[in-house]
């Protein structure tokens, strides 16, 4: 039975998978527990991405599982739409609110880092519209940004593969070079600061290759933003809950986002939420309490989901309690330290680590050259080192859960290379 469902053809389609390839040579996991899960054949992995960058508690949280199974006894579901509610979402919300930053932030709940995406798209235009400014519809991307995949998260991302093949996205949407605030600025006054709504910036890439702004881009963006009126949304799905060592991940920096979006780790991954913080002045429009005042007629059908603010109200909680935030700012040397021998490696091109607990590595150019799917090859060698990672377009990404520590590290730091060479064996 295992045996079938690691290699015969089977009607699930896996997403960005080439489906080919995955019929014989599936990886079902059936357990996990710490940093590590265990395949159906009883075979152990270090989780060296935290699943997708999301299983930042570790696996297997009893706490979870326990508030979940709660929650679902007393009251399993109901939606939050129109005068309803329910008191985990609403507790959820009053924790994320204390997380914003600044008092008086709203809450918008929805299923996952996509949903609070465009969630954020409709907000901004929403909220020029109500302010009598509808040609305020633009919305500017960065280069290698990824934004999740519904349709204005696909338009405002910018990894061109992933928009490619689907026809017209959503228009008034384009995209400046990731690492420049002045193109921002220049991207402003070409479209015209009366067209622009809001610039969506992830405050380190992650899916687009782990890529760390530069000194000073982050603070200069913002100021750039406040400058013409244009919103800041910061896209903190990974950076959030503790990746880079702060609560939000945006608040390394000393700005002021208008909105910012929160999923993955916002409940250790168990069960998928996602979350909107917007601020009271853009929000505002929807808060007036006057007869009459405008709806914002969106919102999945998930929001607030009881179980799933159940999840997150627990994962807050055990992220407070085992200090795991402050944690993936201290864990980002320990991590830098156990990569750098891949620096020296003649297959590797770029190893960007130190920011935060992520790290990005590029193979060379010339290994590119030779098999564009390099990167995915050096992920199958990994998994027979017995650690999963991530492959991106140029190489590979890691992302352990936080509460890995020096066995977990030491463990990358000997088997990532040793994948490399498996490749380098195989050129
Ligand atoms: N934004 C960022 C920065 C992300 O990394 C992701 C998911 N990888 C998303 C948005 C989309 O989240 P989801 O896949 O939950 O829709």
């Amino acid at each position: 039975m295992a045996n079938q469902r690691t290699t015969a053809s089977n009607p699930l389609w896996h997403p960005f998978a080439d489906m080919g390839a995955v019929d014989g040579d599936r990886l079902v996991l059936t357990r996990g527990s710490g940093s590590y899960v265990w395949d159906v054949d009883g075979t152990r992995y270090l989780d060296a991405t935290a699943a997708l960058w999301y299983a930042n508690l570790g696996h297997g949280r009893e706490e979870i599982a326990t508030a979940v199974a709660g929650q679902l006894r007393e009251l399993d579901a109901y939606g939050i739409f129109g005068y309803y509610a329910n008191e985990p979402a609403l507790d959820l919300a009053g924790r994320l609110a204390a997380l914003a930053p600044a008092p008086e932030y709203k809450v918008f709940l929805g299923s996952g880092g996509g949903d609070a995406i465009d969630t954020a798209v409709k907000v901004v235009r929403a909220h020029f519209a109500q302010r009598g400014r509808p040609e305020r519809v633009h919305v500017i991307g960065r280069t290698q940004a990824y934004h999740g995949t519904h349709g204005f998260g696909t338009a405002v991302g910018g990894i061109p593969a992933n928009g490619t093949g689907f026809g017209p996205l959503p228009g008034d949407v384009s995209h400046v070079p990731h690492d420049s605030a002045d193109a921002l600025d220049a991207e402003i006054r070409r479209v015209g600061p009366d067209r622009v709504a809001a610039f969506f910036c992830e405050p380190v890439i992650g899916a687009g290759g782990v890529l760390p702004p530069p000194d000073g881009y982050v603070e200069a963006v913002a100021e750039t933003c406040r400058a013409h009126g244009v919103l800041f949304v910061a896209d903190c799905v990974i950076a959030g809950f503790g990746r880079l060592g702060t609560w939000l991940g945006i608040d390394r920096w000393d700005v002021r986002p208008d909105l910012v979006t929160l999923a993955k780790g916002i409940t250790g991954g168990a069960v998928p939420l996602g979350a909107l913080l917007v601020a009271p002045q853009v929000a505002e429009p929807f808060f007036t309490g006057e007869p009459g005042a405008p709806v914002l007629r969106h919102g999945p059908t998930y929001a607030g989901h009881p179980a799933a603010c159940a999840a997150a109200l627990a994962a807050l909680d055990l992220y407070e309690r085992e200090g795991l935030v402050p944690r993936g700012r201290e864990l980002e040397k320990p991590l830098a330290d156990a990569l750098s021998g891949l620096a020296d490696h003649p297959l590797v091109a770029d190893v960007r680590a130190g920011l935060g607990f992520l790290a990005g590595v590029d193979l060379a150019p010339d290994v590119l050259a030779d098999d564009p799917a390099a990167p995915a090859r050096w992920q199958r060698a990994c998994r027979d080192e017995g650690v999963l990672v991530r492959p991106l377009g140029r190489g590979i990404a890691v992302s352990p859960p936080l509460v890995a520590g020096e066995p977990e590290l030491d463990l990358l730091a000997s088997a990532l290379p040793r994948a490399l060479d498996r490749l380098a064996a195989a050129r």
